[in-house]
């Protein structure tokens, strides 16, 4: 089953927002992220990134065509209009009290897209409900 926002009803994320409101402002988006994101025209999404290259100044993702792609080393989220680090990731939204949703979440990061902080292991986030849930013997608090 699929909700809303495409999380899929397998997956036991309570939509608190709590890890994308920790870790949102330090992901990066791979190469093929952005060329699907130039694919789809979709500016309003690259423009809240900027790429540094193995030569050159850095430049915001806006403004990378595909042929640059090559290029990027890295990425990292900056406010598109300060150039400054963000707080908040832009993406996030707020539904309800205690409710969160990706607004890019079909097209998201890699990085997003592979995270499971429920699950106990490498991606574990210890103040994940829904990993506390799972495990409520586990937590001395
Ligand atoms: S912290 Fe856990 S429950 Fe909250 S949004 Fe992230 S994955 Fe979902
Ligand atoms: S892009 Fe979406 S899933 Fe990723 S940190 Fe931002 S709100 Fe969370």
């Amino acid at each position: 089953m699929e909700t809303e926002n495409g999380i899929s009803g397998e997956e036991p994320c309570e939509q608190c927002g709590l890890c994308c409101r920790i870790f949102g402002p330090s992901i990066s988006p791979t190469p093929e992220n952005l060329y699907t994101w130039m694919e789809q025209g979709r500016k309003d999404i690259l423009s809240w990134f900027v790429a540094f290259r193995q030569e050159g100044p850095p430049v915001n993702c806006a403004d990378l065509t595909p042929a640059d792609l090559g290029d990027v080393v890295f990425t990292e989220m900056r406010d598109r209009e300060t150039g400054n680090y963000v707080a908040v990731c832009p993406f996030l939204k707020r539904v309800a009290k205690k409710r969160y949703l990706c607004a890019i979440h079909s097209i998201k990061p890699d990085m997003c897209g592979n995270y499971r902080p429920w699950i106990w292991g490498e991606t574990a986030f210890s103040r994940c409900p829904a990993l506390r849930a799972q495990e409520p013997g586990r937590w001395p608090f």
